[in-house]
């Protein structure tokens, strides 16, 4: 069985990064610069934010963090996004989702400028990706396609059951994998909460892609020998074995499912870093197109 190193895999990707910015530095223009609005406290929207600062930083990339009260309206929220569309000196716009209940997140993502649209969710995102185009792919599906392709894990033919039909994973997921590409041209299988056969589809994948949020979901009697195994799952679990009290776990059965499989990510430190850093890829690509 082999390990897929997400931290190892985002560090080297983060390097390139950095090396990017630090010459655009040298040659006398501003770095690229990411701002996050977070409207409310949520605390674990609170730590990806943070997160996504601390990552910034750590490669160069200006990042800005624009907090509004949990009472914002609507109306409050688009007229920040359309003052940050049109301020030259941000390329990145991300809204944390989730949104008070009292905001329709469509209409915020709609709102974003396309342009500096990095965290891939606008439709005209959507839509390049769909149609082969270049565009900001979502953060995480990139992730997933990226650790792929660092470990040369054949795609082509292979039969890929994606657990999990999120707008911002599993869909995505099921393109990418699904296009004339590599990674890619898979047989996609896109299995969601009324799918009826999941262990029968999962044990004819060669790939399973677990973005669910239900903890150990997928067992080692799902899955075949030799499966590849990317698990997405980020389920926050009251643990007496950590000082914070809590453990982070996905949503595969890893001590038994690595077990069998050929290929496995861990949680944490799998699909999670490659996240952010797919992220910060599309801030500086956002950058590049406007100002280079
Ligand atoms: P989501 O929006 O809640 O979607 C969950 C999906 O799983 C839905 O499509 C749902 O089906 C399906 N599902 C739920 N119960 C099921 C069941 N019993 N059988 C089959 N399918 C079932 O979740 P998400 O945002 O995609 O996130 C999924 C997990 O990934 C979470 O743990 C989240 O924290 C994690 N995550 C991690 C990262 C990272 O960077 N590592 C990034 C994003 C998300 P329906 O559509 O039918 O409801």
């Amino acid at each position: 069985m082999t390990l897929i190193d997400g931290k190892l895999v985002s560090s080297a990707i983060k390097e390139e990064i950095k090396k990017e910015v630090a010459g655009i530095l040298d040659s006398g223009k501003r770095a690229p610069h990411l701002v996050a609005i977070i409207v409310g406290e949520d605390p674990a929207s609170m730590t990806y934010v943070s997160n996504k600062e601390k990552a910034c930083h750590a490669v160069g990339i200006t990042s800005s963090v624009y907090k509004m009260p949990v009472e914002t309206t609507q109306d409050e929220l688009l007229k920040v996004v359309d003052f940050m569309n049109r301020d030259a000196d941000i390329d990145g716009i991300i809204v944390q989702l989730p949104l008070p209940a009292s905001i329709d997140k469509n209409v915020i993502i709609n709102a974003i400028d396309p342009k500096k649209d990095v965290d891939g969710f606008h439709p005209e995102s959507v839509g390049k990706m769909v149609a082969g185009m270049d565009t900001f792919l979502p953060a995480t599906p990139y992730g997933i396609v990226k650790l792929l392709e660092y470990y040369k894990i054949e795609t082509e033919g292979k039969h890929c059951v994606i657990v999990g039909r999120s707008n911002i994973v599993g869909t995505p997921a099921a393109i990418l994998l699904s296009r004339k590409a590599y990674p890619g041209n898979c047989t996609v299988t896109l299995c969601h909460s009324k799918t009826p056969n999941i262990k029968e589809l999962c044990l004819s994948a060669d790939i399973i892609i677990a973005a669910i949020g239900k903890p150990g979901f997928i067992t080692a009697d799902m899955v075949r020998k030799g499966v590849v195994v990317i698990d997405v799952g980020t389920n926050r679990v009251e643990s007496t074995e950590t000082k914070s009290g809590y453990a982070l776990l996905g949503d595969v059965d890893f001590e038994n499912v690595s077990k069998v499989a050929g290929y496995i990510t861990p949680v944490p430190g799998g699909v999670g870093p490659m996240t952010i850093t797919g992220l910060i890829q599309n801030t500086l690509k956002a950058y590049k197109q406007a100002n280079i």
